[in-house]
């Protein structure tokens, strides 16, 4: 999992955390300030050893991104991913995986091609997209999603 470097706004430590805990309320290690999340949001990079968990133990609903490197529509929609983390911090987690290597998490959810976006709301798919999107209409699609 990727990890986020977090200063302190009170004390000026840099917090290092994995990027799912940026969802639990995280506090400065050394001061216990709360720390702003919002501002550094950042999809989830999970791998096939996580996925599972991290989809379970999700408190929010969750979008994760099934992509491949050297999938150019999935490096269009890369800085959409990301701009959808700031925009949804704290009502949707997103998130996203290496299909080229997680080939586990690829198969299990039968994805046929990339870019996939997966939604689970309590562990469980409650709808899919094949192929990229236009950034607004992937934001009308997680609105209605978190209303759900
Ligand atoms: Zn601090």
């Amino acid at each position: 999992m990727n990890t986020l470097i977090v200063a302190c706004p009170s004390c000026k430590t840099k917090n290092k955390m994995p990027a799912s805990k940026q969802y639990r309320g995280p506090r400065c290690g050394k001061c216990q300030t709360p720390l702003p999340m919002a501002g550094y949001a950042t999809p989830v990079e999970l791998t096939d050893q996580e996925a599972a968990q991290v989809i379970r133990e999700a408190d929010l609903p969750l979008m994760l991104d099934f992509y491949s490197p050297n999938c150019g529509p999935c490096r269009t929609l890369a800085p959409v991913i990301d701009r959808l983390a700031r925009q949804f911090f704290g009502r949707a987690i997103i998130a996203k995986i290496d299909t080229s290597i997680n080939h586990f998490s690829a198969g299990h959810y039968g994805i046929r091609g990339v870019p996939t976006l997966i939604f689970f709301k309590n562990g469980q798919v409650v709808d899919q997209v094949v192929g990229g999107l236009p950034e607004d209409a992937l934001v009308a699609k997680l609105n209605s999603f978190i209303r759900i």
